[in-house]
């Protein structure tokens, strides 16, 4: 009997082993992979939000050289930088995506260049680069507003929104969109935006990270094949989605918007997904958003080069919730303000507004709310029903420098009541990485009051001490 049972022991073990290694293989699908090798890919010259024509100009000319890259110059912007049009894949169906026709909006331009640098390389993901570069010819045009991102602004040099000018055709750039189009008749077209970060997904206090939409060709938003197909490919890139940031995907506005480029495309006959870059937690630079673009794209063009998008159900799009706009940066409930010799119980809310520098952003907080945020929700919240609130003080010294200030540990500052140090020489304000108290010039005269609009430094103080700071609109625990 012991021969037998060592033997069905050994078959049994052999057949577990089989299914284990069949069913991981059929697991570890290609965003998992992506996901794990994404740092592999991630293009290291471009870290942050500003996103201009000199971070991508060599990225693209380098491409030049390379056989699996064609690089063609589409034309010019109104001040004459030049709008590439980069093609990868010898594939029947053909796919264009565009990024930043919006010039402040480079979350996905910074995908793209993941992407190339994801078709560089040779690694355990070669079956899919194979795949994607025989069935598809995929064509870029990374930044089609690079003076607009040149000013950090939506609209073009001019000022004019290229989103809106898909009909009358007045701008170099909008005409370069729509000829890339009628030379390619692309199959597939992704509109590639960023979004307030303000907005949460439907009624949840969730961030909306990514929101799709299927753009309406009519204003009765009829459903044809070409939507319905965009649709569905919504519903694949939802899926792999909902796995790194569930309950963070929401839907556009399906309002028809006759003059905008993703209604017409689609009315064209091109089949075309809308992704907007919204907000994460903890994530002011959109590295996180970045990947999951990054992630949602590559998987959408795996879903077009085998047709597996067919198999999504329309229900399931149908069931993505809408963008709502119900967040702030901070919301801080129970505040006992005093205005004019009387005490008011009022929430806070604070957001961070974005400057452009040379090099990245800083953020200035700004009271965006005053009175009951029950029916809002914050990427922070805090209740301050236990606390006293004490307005910061502007320290009496002027310092040379932040150097010179900070020999004094802030600590102090802080135990002290002072909120604010005056300085002779400002640094950029990009650069200055102390955020417990706020840094202005000896001329400059602040606001510490409570008004729509101002940027207010106070103490929360239970029990005489004092916890937590408020200063340019974060809120910060004393050590
Ligand atoms: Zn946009």
């Amino acid at each position: 009997m012991r021969k037998p049972l060592l033997q069905s022991n050994f078959w049994i073990i052999g057949i577990t082993f089989l299914l284990f290694n069949y069913c991981s293989a059929q697991f570890s699908s290609t965003h998992t992979k992506l996901n794990q090798l994404y740092e592999n890919y991630q293009e290291a010259t471009i870290t942050n939000r500003l996103v201009r024509y000199q971070n991508i100009e060599p990225l693209i000319e380098k491409r030049r050289n390379q056989e699996a890259f064609k690089v063609l110059r589409a034309g010019s912007s109104i001040e004459n930088r030049p709008i590439y049009l980069v093609q990868i894949g010898q594939g029947k169906t053909k796919v264009l995506l565009w990024s930043q026709m919006h010039g402040d909006e480079p979350t996905a331009t910074m995908a793209l260049m993941d992407i190339f640098n994801f078709f560089e390389q040779n690694d355990e993901l070669q079956p899919l680069r194979k795949k994607l570069l025989s069935q598809l010819s995929i064509y870029f045009i990374p930044m089609l507003n690079p003076d607009g991102a040149e000013r950090v602004q939506r609209q073009n040099a001019i000022g004019v929104d290229i989103n809106r000018d898909a009909l009358q055709l007045q701008t170099p750039e909008a005409q370069i969109l729509k000829n890339v189009r009628e030379e390619i008749k692309p199959e597939w077209g992704f509109n590639l935006h960023d979004q307030s970060r303000y907005y949460s997904v439907g009624s949840s206090s969730k961030p909306a990270t990514i929101s799709f939409l299927a753009p309406a060709y009519n204003e009765k938003k009829e459903i044809n094949p070409i939507r319905r197909d965009a649709m569905k490919l919504i519903v694949g890139m939802n899926q792999v989605l909902q796995k790194y940031i569930p309950g963070q995907v929401a839907k556009y506005s399906d309002a028809f918007e006759p003059r905008a480029f993703g209604d017409n495309m689609q009315k064209w006959g091109t089949r075309t997904i809308l992704i907007e870059s919204g907000g994460h937690y903890d994530d002011s630079d959109g590295q996180y958003v970045r990947k999951m673009n990054f992630l949602a794209i590559m998987c959408a063009l795996e879903e077009i080069a085998d047709g597996s998008y067919v198999r999504h159900r329309l229900p399931e799009y149908q069931a993505i919730p809408f963008n709502t706009r119900s967040l702030y940066d901070l919301i801080i409930t129970n505040v006992k303000i005093q205005q004019q010799d009387k005490i008011y119980n009022l929430d806070l809310a604070f957001n961070q507004n974005a400057v452009a520098g040379e090099e990245n952003f800083h953020y200035k907080g700004q009271l965006a709310y005053i009175g009951d945020l029950s029916t809002s929700f914050g990427y922070k919240t805090f209740d301050a029903a236990d606390y006293k609130i004490v307005i910061g003080k502007t320290h009496p010294q002027i310092f040379e420098s932040i150097l010179d200030a900070t020999q004094t540990p802030i600590e102090k500052f802080l135990a002290e009541g002072y909120t604010t140090l005056q300085l002779m020489k400002m640094p950029p304000p990009e650069y200055i990485l102390e955020d417990r108290v706020q840094f202005i010039m000896n001329d400059q005269k602040i606001r510490n009051d409570f008004q729509l609009g101002s940027n207010p430094s106070f103490f929360l103080e239970r029990n005489g001490k004092k916890e937590y700071v408020v200063v340019n609109g974060q809120l910060l625990k004393i050590d």
